[in-house]
């Protein structure tokens, strides 16, 4: 207990728990995760967002990967909870920032400023809290010669606004220079209508337990239409997360949903295998015209 209260900084009091005791300790694990960072073991792969209507690649999200020498590639659920809770997730977002902002230079050049194209990159709300986080994302987009519109900056709703004044302020901030912002997994959290309508967002991502529910017959259709329609009168475009079949993009497409992402189209794969992909589609569509 007495290291989780530090590992979470000054002022943090954690009680010990019986139930918690006997897990994996938390610090060898944050030792992992810093051996990790040290030792570049993290990675980044991209999964492309597409037209649903069309299935033309429109943007991909970044998904942090682990490498891990000893046991191959981690999934974030397993790791990015005691990034969280070790605070490791400011230094791992800061690098996950600072990577997916050279990709965004990379594909900037492959396609030129023209093409509409989004990078979407998960933030923790402990980022956030930074007191310099909007400084230092400003000063990644000068470095790397970005504009702030290729980014999308995703936010979990489960982990939304525990302070919204202070959110709203740093997103506005941000916002000046152009970037955007996602709430990610919606209708699994908490946030209310007002704050939905405060913040200076540009996206939400319909999350993929409701997409997975479409068209067996259970309430899943309902709520995915609310969604639409209320992200429709913010002026929110809508991402569908986690399409697996055709059924559910015709019924997404049916429902006004313009955009998705799901192993139905591509799974997240590494920079050099999205970058190869938008090339030859490039190559294609410049055929075709
Ligand atoms: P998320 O942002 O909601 O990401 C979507 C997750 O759905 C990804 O899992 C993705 O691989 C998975 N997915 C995509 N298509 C399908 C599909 O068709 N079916 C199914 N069943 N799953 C699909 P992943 O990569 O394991 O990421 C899990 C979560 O970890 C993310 O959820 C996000 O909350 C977090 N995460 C990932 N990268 C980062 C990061 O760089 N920073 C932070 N703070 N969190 C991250
Ligand atoms: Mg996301
Ligand atoms: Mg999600």
């Amino acid at each position: 207990a007495k290291h989780r209260a530090g590992a979470q900084g000054p002022g943090q009091t954690v009680v010990f728990d019986r139930g918690r005791h006997g897990e994996s300790t938390p610090v060898s694990a944050a030792r992992q995760m810093r051996e990790a960072l040290d030792n570049r073991e993290f990675h980044l792969h991209y999964q492309p967002v597409v037209d649903l209507a069309t299935g033309r690649i429109v943007g991909a999200e970044a998904l942090l990967r682990w490498m891990s020498p000893h046991r191959g590639t981690v999934a974030p659920d397993e790791f990015v909870p005691i990034l969280e809770e070790t605070g490791l997730i400011v230094p791992v977002g800061t690098w996950v920032l600072r990577e997916a902002c050279a990709q965004a230079a990379r594909l900037t050049r492959l396609l030129g400023t023209e093409r509409p194209f989004s990078l979407t990159i998960n933030v923790s709300a402990r980022q956030l809290r930074e007191p310099h986080f909007a400084e230092d994302v400003l000063a990644l987009l000068r470095t790397y010669n970005v504009p702030g519109h290729r980014l999308v900056l995703e936010i979990t709703e489960s982990l939304f606004i525990d302070d919204p004044i202070q959110t709203q302020q740093v997103l506005e901030r941000m916002a000046t220079a152009g970037l955007r912002f996602g709430l990610d997994d919606f209708g699994t959290g908490y946030s209310s209508l007002s704050q939905l309508q405060r913040l200076p967002l540009y996206l939400v991502k319909i999350d993929q337990s409701f997409v997975a529910r479409l068209g067996t017959g259970t309430e899943a259709t309902v709520f995915v239409r609310a969604i639409i329609q209320l992200a429709d009168a913010l002026r929110l475009q809508v991402v569908a997360e986690g399409v697996e079949t055709v059924g559910q993009a015709d019924e997404l497409v049916r429902l006004g949903c313009r955009r998705g992402q799901g192993w139905l189209y591509a799974r997240a794969t590494s920079a050099r295998e999205l970058t190869a992909i938008l090339d030859a589609r490039a190559g294609q569509l410049a055929h075709e015209a």
